[in-house]
C-alpha cells in the first residue's frame, strides 16, 4: 500500500554551511560544496581553487563526507563565490536541495572489481530522489545516507541515518538496511533490520524518508530522535505497509571488512589516492591535482570520506603518485600526517580551546608508526564522525584530555590535562603501561 506524499514539511533550520548559506567562522566565512557521490571534474576543481583564490582566503578543506569546502570567504564577496561555483555546475537541480544531497558511497563505486554490486545506478537515483521530490529538502543537512556495494575501500563507521548495504552479487541481489548506524560488521555489531531486493533500495529510501519525515517532529532532525520515541518494530511495520514487497530476514549477516588504509596509495593498479596534511588543500594543490587528472588521468577526481583525494583511471600511476608525493600529499598509510585528524580550532573557530591543526603538525614528529589520534578543539568532534583509537579533546592552548576508545563518548579518560609533549610520549610507549585516571 503506497501513501500519499507529505505536503507540509516541518522547516528545520541550519547552522551548516551549503553552497547558498555561507556561514561565518573567526577565520571568515565557510562555504561547504556537496559533491554528489564525492566526484568532481578537472574543470569543477580549478574553479573552486580560482574561486577560493579570488573570493576568500584559499584554503580549501576535503570534508568527512567527502566534500571540499572554501574557507576565509570575504564578507563582500559571498555571492561572486556563490556565482562562480553555480557556473561550474557545482549546485543542486534547485536552490532547496543544495543541503539534502548527502549520500555517501565509496570512492571506488563503480571501479572496484570486487565489489558485490556497482552502485552507481541506484546512487544517481536516489541523489535525484532527494533533490527532485521537494518535501525531502526538509530534511535536516546532517541527515546522511550510506549506500554501499560492498567495495574493498569503505568508510562504514561514520554512523547515518540510513544505510543500505549490498549482500550479494547480481540483479538479484538483496540489500541489508539499518538506521542510526553503520553495517554490522561482527559479533556484537547492532545486526540490520531487514533487506530487500536491489530493485527495491529507491522505492525503501523513499518510503523511510517520507516516514521519518511524517512521524519526526521539527526538534527531532536525526534518525536516532526518531528512534527514542518510535520502537524500531513499529518503524519496520509502518514500513512494510508502504512496501509493494515484503521485507526480507537477514539472517546473522555481516559485511566483510573493508581494507584499510586502501584510500592511500595504488589502488587495484589503476587508482591513486593522496591525503593532505590534515585534509587541509590549498588553491595551488587543488589546480595542480586537476591538471593532473587531465594529464595522466580521465580528467576526473573523488573526494573520500578520510579527506583524502583519489585520481581515478591513472595511465601510470606511479607518477601519479610521486607527483601527489611531491605536492604534500600522504599516499602512504605509514606517513604519521595520514593517522592525524584534527578539526578547525582556535585558528579558525571561536568554540576552539586549542590551535588543533597546529598541535597536530607538531604532534606528528612524536607519533609513533600506527598510531591514529583525533585532535578536537572541543567536544563537538567535527573533524571525525566515528571515534578515532585515540582522542585529544582540548582543555587549553597546548594542553589536552586523552581518550582511548572504547565504552561511551571518546571513550576510557587515559591523561587529564596534559602537554603535547606529554601526549606523544604516552602515546608512543604501549598502551598497556599507562595508568588510567580514572
Ligand atoms: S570540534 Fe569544536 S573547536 Fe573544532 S571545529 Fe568543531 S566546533 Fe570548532
Amino acid at each position: 500500500m503506497k501513501h500519499a506524499q507529505p505536503t507540509a514539511p516541518s522547516v528545520r533550520p541550519s547552522a551548516c554551511p551549503g553552497l547558498l548559506r555561507i556561514v561565518q567562522a573567526k577565520d571568515g566565512g565557510i562555504c561547504r560544496i556537496k559533491l554528489p557521490c564525492g566526484r568532481l571534474d578537472s574543470h569543477q576543481a580549478r574553479a573552486i581553487a580560482a574561486a577560493a583564490t579570488q573570493h576568500a582566503s584559499g584554503v580549501i578543506e576535503a570534508t568527512n563526507r567527502s566534500n571540499l569546502q572554501i574557507r576565509g570567504v570575504k564578507a563582500d564577496a559571498e555571492q561572486a563565490l556563490i556565482d562562480a561555483l553555480l557556473a561550474a555546475r557545482l549546485g543542486a537541480d534547485s536552490p532547496g536541495a543544495d543541503d539534502v544531497r548527502n549520500l555517501m558511497v565509496s570512492p571506488l563505486a563503480g571501479l572496484d572489481p570486487s565489489a558485490l554490486v556497482d552502485i552507481s545506478p541506484l546512487a544517481a537515483r536516489i541523489l535525484a530522489l532527494l533533490q527532485d521530490k521537494a518535501h525531502f529538502h526538509a530534511l535536516s543537512p546532517k541527515f546522511a545516507l550510506l549506500l554501499d556495494g560492498g567495495e574493498s575501500m569503505a568508510m562504514l563507521e561514520h554512523p547515518h541515518d540510513l544505510w543500505v548495504s549490498a549482500m550479494g552479487t547480481g540483479d538479484h541481489a538483496q540489500f541489508a538496511f539499518g538506521l542510526a548506524g553503520c553495517p554490522p560488521q561482527s559479533t556484537g555489531d547492532v545486526p540490520a533490520l531487514a533487506a530487500v531486493p536491489r530493485a527495491q533500495v529507491p522505492a525503501l529510501v523513499e518510503a523511510l524518508l517520507d516516514l521519518f519525515l511524517e512521524l519526526a517532529t521539527p526538534e527531532q532532525t536525526r534518525m536516532r530522535h526518531l528512534l527514542a520515541e518510535h520502537p524500531e518494530g513499529d518503524l519496520l511495520l509502518r514500513l512494510q505497509q508502504r512496501l509493494d514487497v515484503p521485507l526480507l530476514p537477514v539472517g546473522d549477516w555481516h559485511r566483510p571488512a573493508p581494507q584499510p588504509f586502501a584510500h592511500l596509495g595504488i589502488h587495484d593498479g589503476r587508482h591513486v589516492g593522496g591525503a593532505p596534511a590534515l585534509g587541509r588543500l590549498d588553491a595551488t594543490q587543488l589546480k595542480a591535482l586537476a591538471d593532473l587528472a587531465d594529464s595522466l588521468g580521465d580528467g576526473n577526481l573523488r573526494l573520500t570520506p578520510w579527506q583524502s583525494v583519489l585520481l581515478p583511471n591513472a595511465r601510470d600511476p606511479e607518477a601519479v603518485q610521486q607527483a601527489m608525493h611531491d605536492l604534500g600529499l600522504a599516499t602512504n598509510a605509514n606517513a604519521p600526517l595520514a593517522r592525524l585528524v584534527a578539526c578547525t580550532g582556535s585558528a579558525g573557530c571561536a568554540r576552539g580551546l586549542a590551535d588543533t591543526k597546529s598541535d597536530a603538525l607538531a604532534l606528528a614528529a612524536l607519533l609513533p608508526p600506527g598510531a591514529v589520534v583525533h585532535l578536537s578543539g572541543c567536544p563537538r568532534s567535527c573533524a571525525s564522525a566515528h571515534v578515532a583509537p585515540f582522542t585529544l579533546l582540548a582543555t587549553g592552548p597546548g594542553q589536552y584530555d586523552l581518550y582511548q576508545r572504547g565504552g561511551v563518548g571518546f571513550g576510557r579518560l587515559l591523561a587529564r590535562d596534559i602537554s603535547l609533549k606529554e601526549a606523544g610520549e604516552r602515546l608512543a610507549s604501549p598502551p598497556d603501561t599507562w595508568s588510567s585516571t580514572q
